[in-house]
């Protein structure tokens, strides 16, 4: 799941350049080796920036409204249980052990978390109270948010969104540096981040995420419980924004389901 943020300005040099293929991360025991396409001048530090900035308006908004959570049982939790699978980050990226991670928790009974660009995760109490989630499962929902922005699927969205405009409009339209390619950037940007992620995106944050928390010591099978508790909450009449972009398929569960036994020695070498 990702959220919206819009970016003040981004350079016209981000249209002039190409693509290429890269891969954000180490395969792991689980094995997430697809190729990824990026355009290159648009560049990780680039995205990390601007969401960083959206990040921290977010707080400053949670902060002014008295729902900035930093002392509850909740928060402690949270924070304890990202310190661990931050430190197992740079097993899938050394790069990561340099980044600004932060974590917080916003008293809100939305059904919601998210790890945004450059490793900012936000943790919405409803999802923990209403599902009552236990620190294996918060493990298992924070794993895969943490392994979207890993993978770095936020600037993969927004290469591949920037390739279908450019098709669009022709490579022509994109050489001028006024106003058309500031509008241009500006729907590309809206375009790509507010889209839900897709399948490949969403199975390789989950067998990542399961291998973040079984490396940190939180019991792999939890990612099931976890699944089958959000798949109840969306049965009612209300669906949970998280579901809305993580439907709890069973195909999501039985892939999981088979990805354990990889990293279940990872858990119980982690536990010792
Ligand atoms: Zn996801």
């Amino acid at each position: 799941m990702r959220k919206l943020f819009v970016m003040g300005a981004l350079s016209a040099s981000v249209l002039l350049s190409g693509c290429q293929a890269i891969n954000t991360t180490s395969g792991g025991a689980v094995g997430v080796e697809r190729k990824q396409y990026m355009f290159s001048m648009l560049s990780t530090d680039e995205v990390n920036q601007m969401y960083a900035q959206s990040y921290q308006q977010t707080l400053g908004e949670a902060s002014s409204e008295g729902v900035l959570d930093k002392t509850s049982n909740n928060a402690r939790r949270v924070k304890a249980i990202a310190d661990r699978l931050i430190a197992q980050a740079p097993q899938f990226r050394p790069d990561a052990a340099q980044w600004q991670w932060e974590v917080n928790l916003i008293q809100s009974d939305e059904l919601n978390a998210n790890c945004g660009p450059g490793g900012k995760i936000i943790f919405y109490s409803g999802l923990i109270d209403k599902l009552k989630l236990s620190d294996d499962e918060i493990a298992a929902v924070m794993g895969h948010e943490i392994a979207h922005a890993l993978r770095e699927h936020g600037r993969e969205a927004m290469s591949k969104a920037y390739g279908i405009e450019m098709a669009k409009q022709g490579a022509g339209a994109l050489l001028g540096l006024g106003q058309d390619s500031m509008a241009l950037a500006d729907t590309v940007v809206q375009y790509s981040l507010t889209l839900p992620n897709s399948r490949d995106n969403e199975n390789e944050a989950d067998l990542i995420g399961l291998e973040l928390a079984a490396r940190a010591g939180y019991n792999p099978n939890a990612a099931i419980t976890l699944w089958n508790k959000m798949n109840q909450a969306s049965g009612g009449a209300s669906q949970p924004e998280f579901m809305s972009t993580h439907p709890a398929s069973s195909s999501r569960i039985a892939a999981l389901q088979a990805a354990i036994p990889k990293v279940m020695p990872l858990y119980q070498q982690a536990k010792k």
